[in-house]
């Protein structure tokens, strides 16, 4: 086949035939399509769209490019969550090891920074020595002995979600529901989950900013894991503001932990308590969510939670002296307030705004294969709704310089809209389709 005319096929708003699409995954993969043309094609795909077949095709080509696990004979049932991308969300960092602690092993494979969303595999990469970049093997001993694995794509797991995930991330190409489906359930399948809680964001700090949009992408993405045979439910979750406070690296593992200790803020705890809950319901080891949620707040209040956290630390290679200590993370060189200038009501909160801005201050990539900084970000502990008096603290910015700093703090003043009159909270669970 020749790639051209894949490109070409698809800028013109045709559709791709399954061996079009196989062949392009097989090809990219294996390195015999350059970057320059890939890129093309995601574009093309991002302006014109797949259909549901297409969808599906991209999805299980990307799934079979590598391994795929079966993990039946280490445990008996394995239960996986992902989020489709947003700002300050650290939830698998809370939900996972709290799902595992009661009894039901997570086995999940994640990405890095994607635009102005933060990765999972980057904030875990704070604790110096941790790796995602493990064998099957690996992957399948560490299930099995301590019921808990994060992995990253390998030359073995969905190599072409890896690639693909790493050319979208700079050339403009995310926000596309049939890329967005098929980055995430090719993961999920070849990770080999019976399992799956997709937690699909909408709103300015998400990649669809419509809650329709969002639901569409969780339909597909339901669709794909039940036409695959695995349990699949999206929750369509407000991105509106920031998932709890912090905004960057090693400040998002720093909250996690906090969180697993019983000192998060409110709204990112609820947060995981919904995802978990519905994890633990799948796996049916709950009959009710309000019963599946105490198991996951007793995992946590017994300190289960966090152990096993811990035990994830360990086994992939982390320094688990900041499990226990996690203001030992290191500090950038300037970590200053920033005070709010007047009294009124916060009614707006750009979070999308806030996320590039922590990607400016060095927390995520510009082009690929940047380096990332992982002590850099902010910590915004206002929400929509709140009162705030002229001097209050609404941000911590956590900088290399102060150019840096200044520049964020502009940012972050102006992502920030004020009434004088109350406002409402945001609504944060849109919807369930299972
Ligand atoms: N998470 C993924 O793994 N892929 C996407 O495209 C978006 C979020």
């Amino acid at each position: 086949m020749v790639m051209i005319e894949i490109i070409e096929k698809k800028r013109d708003g045709g559709e791709l035939s399954s061996a079009q699409i196989d062949w392009f995954v097989e090809a990219y993969s294996a390195g015999e399509v350059p970057d320059y043309q890939a890129a093309a094609l995601l574009m093309a795909i991002y302006i014109r769209g797949m259909n549901r077949r297409e969808t599906i095709d991209l999805t299980l080509a990307m799934a079979r490019s590598g391994d795929e696990l079966d993990l039946h004979d280490i445990v008996p049932f394995v239960v996986d969550k992902h989020s489709s991308g947003g700002v300050g969300d650290k939830t698998t960092l809370v939900v996972q090891p709290a799902v595992s602690a009661c009894g039901v092993p997570v086995g999940k494979m994640s990405g890095r920074g994607l635009g102005s969303s933060g990765g999972t595999l980057d904030k875990m990469e704070s604790f110096p020595g941790w790796t995602s970049d493990l064998t099957i093997d690996q992957f399948k001993r560490q299930l099995s002995d301590i019921g808990l694995v994060l992995a990253g794509q390998t030359a073995r797991l969905a190599p072409a979600d890896g690639k693909i995930y790493a050319l979208r991330d700079v050339t403009g190409t995310i926000g596309n529901s049939s890329l967005i489906a098929s980055s995430i359930m090719s993961k999920k399948l070849a990770g080999g989950a019976d399992a799956i809680v997709l937690d699909v964001k909408a709103g300015n700090g998400a990649f669809m900013t419509s809650v329709e949009d969002a639901r569409d992408l969780a339909r597909i993405m339901v669709d794909i894991g039940q036409e695959a045979g695995r349990k699949t439910l999206a929750l369509v979750v407000d991105m509106n503001q920031p998932l709890g406070h912090a905004i960057g690296n090693a400040l998002e593992v720093k909250e996690a932990i906090n969180t697993l200790n019983g000192n998060g803020p409110a709204d990112f705890w609820a947060h995981c308590l919904d995802v978990a809950g519905y994890m633990l319901l799948l796996a049916e080891e709950a009959d009710t969510l309000e019963q599946a949620k105490e198991k996951v707040t007793a995992m946590r209040d017994s300190g289960r939670a966090l152990a096993r956290f811990r035990d994830m630390v360990v086994y992939q290679g982390g320094d688990a002296d900041l499990v226990d200590n996690p203001d030992g993370f290191r500090l950038p060189n300037v970590v200053k307030p920033v005070l709010a200038g007047r009294s009124g009501y916060i009614a707006g909160i750009n979070a999308g705004a806030i996320a590039w801005s922590s990607i400016c201050l060095g927390a995520g990539r510009k082009v690929k294969g940047d380096s990332i900084n992982h002590s850099v970000g902010l910590e915004v502990p206002i929400k929509v709704g709140d009162h705030v008096d002229g001097g209050d603290l609404i941000g911590m910015i956590y900088a290399e310089d102060e150019d840096a700093f200044d520049s964020t703090r502009k940012d972050l003043l102006a992502s920030i809209t004020w009434s004088d009159s109350p406002t409402d909270r945001l609504i944060h669970l849109h919807d369930t389709i299972s």
